[in-house]
């Protein structure tokens, strides 16, 4: 009888260990680790594969294929646009503002439907008597953080933004201006209320980042 065993798991959990006890006790070691270097080093066989596929990958122009990489595009992103209801704002060291706020189609849709409904609000208010105009902050232009940059992808290049800004990759995310001031808590409220009822789900950074993350 022949008893085949594998050995999976994590990097440092003792595969190695356990395989050379193995060979130490007559067992026949097949390393698919050590085969898989082989393959895809330098002339390995898999090598023609691998170059064909890279190849294959740039055609159609939805993928761009660096050194060691291809670059698949999330396909369907267009832009958000300044309008007289929203105010684009975001700003970092490595995107230029005219790629951070790429998205689906639904998502702009519902970020303007927001944006709009806002500023009506803001209207309301301002039209009420003064005593009975609420507290707070209502703004008439919203302004928009980050979306997503225009292939998708990480946003945050270094690794070192607060989650869930790692979300914004596919177009259905966007940081929106919601200050962690009292004066904003009832902004904070109508945009969970509205955005929720649009379909969408609210993610409170008002406290660590001075947004509130919407996904839809
Ligand atoms: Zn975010």
């Amino acid at each position: 009888m022949r008893l085949v065993v594998g050995l999976t798991g994590g990097i440092g959990s003792g595969k190695s260990a356990a395989a050379e006890e193995f060979a130490r006790l007559g067992a026949t070691v097949v390393d698919t680790d050590a085969i898989a270097h082989e393959l895809t080093g330098a002339g390995g066989a898999a090598i023609p594969g691998v170059e064909r596929l890279f190849a294959q990958a740039t055609l159609g122009g939805q993928t761009r294929v660096t050194q060691d990489s291809v670059v698949v595009r999330v396909g369907g992103l267009t832009s958000l646009t300044e309008g007289p209801s929203i105010l684009l704002l975001g700003t970092d060291d490595f995107h230029p503002a005219s790629a951070r706020y790429f998205a689906t189609a639904q998502m702009l849709a519902a970020v303007r439907a927001l944006a709009d409904s806002l500023r009506v609000m803001a209207d309301f208010f301002a039209a009420l008597p003064a005593d009975q105009r609420p507290t707070g902050r209502s703004p008439r232009v919203l302004g928009v953080n980050d979306m997503s940059l225009p292939w998708g992808g990480l946003f945050d290049l270094g690794g070192s933004w607060h989650w869930p800004h790692m979300a914004h990759r596919t177009g259905r995310s966007a940081d929106i201006d919601v200050r962690r001031d009292p004066a904003d808590d009832n902004l904070a409220l109508a945009v969970f209320s509205i955005w929720q009822r649009l379909g969408g789900r609210v993610l409170n950074e008002r406290q660590a980042l001075n947004h509130l993350h919407l996904e839809f």
